[in-house]
């Protein structure tokens, strides 16, 4: 199965692909969580994907695509794979297309998760995430047991610098100018699911195993 995981930042599509991962038992690929991994290790692409990140901006396209090519050709993606925060302009979304084409592989469909922008302005500046293992809280929606401390690793809590208040507000206007228009691109392929994403992690959840197939029929 290939899908990718379609909406503004704060929507709820690292929360819901690691779900659909763990019950699909196919990877995430997150670009957005590999150019983190890359910053905290220091590596040549983390250098260069910093300061776009840190302002909120997109990292540019070339960039990016070279990422997910090198990632989907690995093993685990041999049965399939979530794509989370790729395609974000159309120029990549076109690119994908011919690059899945080459490969023989199908987008079984895109998953946007609409919610409203005030909504994601109070998800996302109250998101704090694990520095070890990446897991996801808010401060009041999904507290963890210990303030700053993860549930499931013991590690220590941090806000993203991209989750301070002038880079949300850049980055809602980057998914507006840039990425939004992507969702037309989809629709016109008949791949589009749209669901609608201000409720729980769970009842998110439920929505979106009603458009996917049966984890047996994948
Ligand atoms: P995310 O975790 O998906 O919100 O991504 C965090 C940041 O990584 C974004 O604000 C961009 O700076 C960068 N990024 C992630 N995915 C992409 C992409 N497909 N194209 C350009 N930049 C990206």
């Amino acid at each position: 199965m290939v899908y990718v995981l379609f909406g503004p930042p704060g929507a709820g599509k690292g929360t819901q692909g690691a779900r659909i991962a763990a019950q699909y038992g196919v990877p995430t690929i997150s670009t957005g969580a590999i150019f983190r991994d890359n910053v905290a290790a220091g590596t040549p692409l983390g250098l260069v994907a910093k300061d776009y990140m840190s302002r909120g901006q997109l990292v540019p396209d070339e960039i990016v695509v070279q990422l997910v090519k090198d990632r989907i050709s690995e093993p685990d993606c041999a049965a399939g794979f979530l794509l989370d925060g790729f395609p974000r302009t159309i120029n990549q979304a076109e690119i994908l297309e011919v690059m899945l084409g080459e490969a023989g592989i199908a987008i079984d469909g895109v998953l946007d998760f609409e919610v409203g922008e005030d909504e994601l302005v109070k998800r996302l500046s109250g998101r704090r995430t694990c520095s070890k293992c990446g897991a996801t809280y808010h401060i009041v929606a999904v507290p963890p047991r210990q303030a700053g401390v993860c549930d499931q690793c013991g590690g220590a809590l941090e806000q993203r610098a991209d989750d301070m208040p002038e880079a949300i507000r850049t980055r809602l206007h980057e998914y507006q100018a840039k990425t939004a228009p992507v969702l037309a691109f989809y629709r016109e392929r008949g791949l589009l699911r749209e669901i609608d994403a201000n409720a729980s992690p769970d009842e998110i959840f439920a929505k979106v195993l009603a458009v996917l197939p049966t984890a047996a029929a994948v």
